[in-house]
């Protein structure tokens, strides 16, 4: 049935979640190569902007960011006969776009890995075990028996969501299949080492001085197995920070000698986003969704908090310690 969908579609939007990280980029391009290539009529719209270091990837000059052009990302959704919603299951992920994807009469598909999908697709390509959802593109793909349509530049964005989603193929959400997509894509023309430079040897020494910082500012709490940083407006206006530069910065709490929760804080302009991270069966988008407004999978899960920063942090402070007593 999707696949007449899509055969019979004759405009297509892509959509993927706020704050995209490179899983939202790298499968909404890696889909965007392959519709281009069955001939479809196709455009990639994200909420806002994604960090400059997934800006080499191919088709990026064409993502339209509602952040910036709000009027012209809301006219092609509403132009859209088929929508396909990206690395989310739940449309208040999607920020401004939500009413207009909740307004829109084009059909829905949902591809996604995200546990406790909410129901406002009308078809979905659903698997919470998958690492990425860059790993169910190329299995969608691959389901219409199109994998030889996979060249170095498909290769390149799929290998972006499955790494950025995986830390590099460490995380327990790796399957043996994610190394066989990951052999198959250097099979057909992915330069690996190319898309491993092009993301983490970008950072510029503003970043690594804002590592420093945040790194000595960890703490850790007394009697639980927790560990946190939280950084203010003031700490990232000072290390001049630009979007994507605490990425990564929740999994240096979670690499200490017995610690079993990471959480990061942080400031933004008008709310605190928080990153949870644990080990094992410690459910942290439960407590993210208990707490803090949030979800996300078990070992990694986000957040959000409209109080203060300094009640943010107390709030978390107490709220883990009851969470892990419970
Ligand atoms: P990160 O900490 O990297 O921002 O997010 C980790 C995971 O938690 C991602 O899979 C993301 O989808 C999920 N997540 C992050 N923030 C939120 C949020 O505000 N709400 C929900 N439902 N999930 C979130
Ligand atoms: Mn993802």
């Amino acid at each position: 049935m999707m696949y007449d969908v899509i055969q019979n579609s004759t405009n297509i939007v892509i959509v993927s979640h706020k704050n995209p990280d490179g899983d939202a980029v790298g499968s909404s391009l890696a889909l965007y190569h392959y519709l281009k290539k069955i001939k479809k009529q196709v455009t990639v719209v994200l909420p806002d902007s994604f960090p400059d270091y997934f800006q080499w990837l191919n088709g990026t000059e064409h993502i339209i960011i509602a952040e910036n052009h709000l009027l012209k990302a809301k006219e092609k959704l509403d132009e859209a006969d088929l929508i396909f919603c990206l690395d989310f299951n739940d449309l208040s992920r999607i920020g401004s776009l939500e009413d207009s994807l909740k307004n829109s009469n084009a059909f829905k598909i949902m591809i996604d890995h995200h546990q406790n999908p909410k129901d406002f697709a009308d078809c979905d390509f659903h698997n919470p075990k998958a690492c990425s959802t860059a790993q169910l593109i190329y299995e969608f793909i691959e389901s219409y028996g199109d994998l030889n349509l996979i060249d170095a530049t498909i290769g390149e964005c799929i290998y972006t969501g499955i790494i950025t989603d995986t830390g590099s193929f460490k995380y327990s959400n790796v399957e043996s299949k994610t190394h066989n997509i990951a052999a198959d894509l250097i099979h057909r023309g992915l330069e690996h080492n190319k898309v491993h430079e092009s993301i983490f040897d970008q950072n510029s020494i503003s970043r690594l001085h804002l590592l420093g910082y945040a790194l000595g500012k960890i703490e850790v709490m007394e009697d639980l197995p927790v560990a946190f940083i939280a950084l203010s407006k003031k700490d990232l206006k000072r290390f001049n920070f630009s979007k994507g530069d605490t990425e990564g910065l929740v999994n240096y709490c979670l690499s200490i000698n017995g610690i079993d929760v990471a959480a990061f804080i942080k400031e933004d302009v008008h709310i605190i986003k928080m990153s949870f991270r644990s080990k094992g069966i410690i459910k942290v988008n439960e407590f993210a969704s208990k707490y803090f407004n949030g979800g996300g999978h078990l070992n990694a899960a986000g957040g959000r908090s409209d109080l203060t920063f300094i009640e943010t942090v107390e709030k978390f402070k107490v709220s883990i310690k009851l969470f892990l007593n419970d």
